[in-house]
């Protein structure tokens, strides 16, 4: 009841913030247009065009979510985020914006600044981020503010979120997630980096390892990093030894070296190395060696969040798709008149549909309390399908323009990759569902 309350009266700040646009006011996009005076096609709609905002399984809060975000999206159209693909910039006046107008937070508690809102509400805002033609540059260059600091919410002293949640939440602040590690990958557990006190009553750890595939290192001042603080072999559970910081990149002490990648070109993916790093104690989150709980806590968050932009650039490439085949006249009839082009789109629609109930079924169940994570990995497992088939298809409907970068379409395929891998691939998904869901044995 008091999260209801608390939730009512955050969504009275965030009407206060944002008041109703109708929707009509959301505007549309006139098109680029390849080939003037040869043909003419529409490539920009409305970023409700598939998902109108009154469907009957939101609430009202979540259509208000999406309502006032796709509001700030629409004054960053498509052709500003292939702009960002190209030159490689990370999206400044985008983060600014969101943060001016009160998203950074949408999850952390109103104390410090944030909408205390739930995930339900924040997979709204990621899927209409990344549903705007944002893609995952969007989504990524902002998604740690929504759920990053989900463990510093939870277990964080009230002191340490006193310290730490105001300026994120102001965007004065951006902070990375170091996990991955190079010789560990998805088995977390044997995580290798170490934080050590030089003596016992040392008022400061020091760290030595390294992390990989960390999003954001270039741009971040801070970060949240699970390292061990007893080795593995000193420990009489892998689960026990981890430890979790919040603490400053401090780049004299951290070598961060960026990683070229496929796509989401204004993010940064980037390779730490670090030794001899001093780290406050006054950094430690929680109870020392009690890490791997608390980063847990936060999972089913991020893999319901992932599967929300994963759907949303699905969503963006069904609907750039569509406007295509409806326009492109080839033999004499629109190509979308074809059953080949036309029965494979319906075909996407129905599982980015099927996916999307799975995603928003999931962080219902979150926001209830729900720690079981079958739905969550479910949910994020069927949107990251559903959006890469989607994309492929948008690729193959626009024929050469497909591969064209002025259609949109071939960056989004190179994103959605993403939500197929991280933060949890679709491998180790099948396995969770096959031993904790089916009891099925465990193969590794
Ligand atoms: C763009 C991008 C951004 C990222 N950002 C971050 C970030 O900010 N912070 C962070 O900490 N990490 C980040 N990651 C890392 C991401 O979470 C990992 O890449 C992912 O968890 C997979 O780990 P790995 O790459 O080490 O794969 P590996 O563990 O090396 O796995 C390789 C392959 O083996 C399969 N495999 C492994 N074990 C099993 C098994 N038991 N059964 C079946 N198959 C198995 C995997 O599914 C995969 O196909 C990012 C990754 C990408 C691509």
């Amino acid at each position: 009841m008091q999260k209801t309350i608390a939730a009512a009266r955050s969504l009275r700040r965030l009407q206060r913030l944002h008041p109703l646009q109708p929707l009509q006011s959301l505007t549309t996009h006139l098109p680029r247009h390849a080939f003037q005076g040869i043909v003419s096609r529409a490539v920009h709609a409305r970023a409700t065009d598939f998902l109108p905002t009154n469907l009957p399984d939101w609430t009202e809060s979540q259509r208000e979510v999406r309502e006032a975000v796709a509001k700030i999206c629409v004054n960053y159209p498509d052709e500003y985020w292939l702009g960002r693909d190209n030159d490689k910039k990370w999206p400044s006046d985008f983060t600014k914006d969101l943060a001016d107008n009160g998203w950074l937070g949408i999850c952390l508690p109103s104390k410090y600044g944030g909408s205390e809102l739930g995930i339900s509400e924040a997979a709204i805002m990621l899927q209409t981020i990344a549903e705007s033609g944002a893609g995952q540059q969007g989504a990524s260059a902002v998604h740690m503010n929504i759920f990053g600091l989900e463990p510093v919410a939870k277990f964080g002293s009230d002191q340490q979120k006193q310290r730490w949640l105001p300026p994120l939440i102001a965007g004065k602040e951006r902070a990375c997630f170091g996990v991955t590690e190079p010789n560990t990958g998805l088995d977390t557990l044997k995580l290798q980096s170490l934080a050590v006190k030089p003596t016992p009553d040392a008022d400061h750890y020091v760290l030595r390892g390294s992390k990989v595939f960390i999003s954001t290192a270039q741009v971040a001042e801070k970060i949240l990093i699970l390292v061990r603080t007893t080795p593995l072999d000193k420990v009489t559970k892998p689960t026990q030894g981890l430890s979790l910081f919040y603490t400053n990149l401090d780049r004299s002490a951290v070598d961060v070296a960026e990683i070229p990648k496929m796509g989401r070109a204004a993010v940064d993916t980037n390779v730490l190395n670090f030794d001899g790093w001093k780290v406050p104690a006054a950094d430690l989150i929680g109870e020392e060696g009690e890490g791997f709980r608390m980063i847990m806590h936060g999972m089913n968050a991020e893999r319901i969040l992932i599967g929300a932009e994963s759907l949303g650039i699905g969503y963006a490439a069904l609907r750039r798709t569509c406007n295509y085949v409806n326009d492109r006249v080839v033999f004499g009839k629109p190509v979308g008149s074809y059953q080949g082009l036309q029965h494979p789109l319906a075909e996407c629609w129905m599982q980015l549909e099927s996916a999307r109930l799975m995603i928003y079924l999931a962080a219902r169940m979150y926001d209830n309390g729900s720690t079981d994570g079958a739905y969550a990995n479910a949910a994020k497992y069927l949107a990251a399908e559903a959006t890469a088939k989607t994309c492929e298809r948008a690729i193959l409907s626009h024929g050469g323009m497909g591969y064209a970068k002025e259609y949109h379409v071939e960056r989004y395929q190179r994103e959605s990759w993403i939500g197929r891998i991280a933060p949890v691939s679709g491998e180790m998904i099948k396995n969770y569902i096959g031993q904790r869901v089916l009891g099925l044995p465990k193969s590794y």
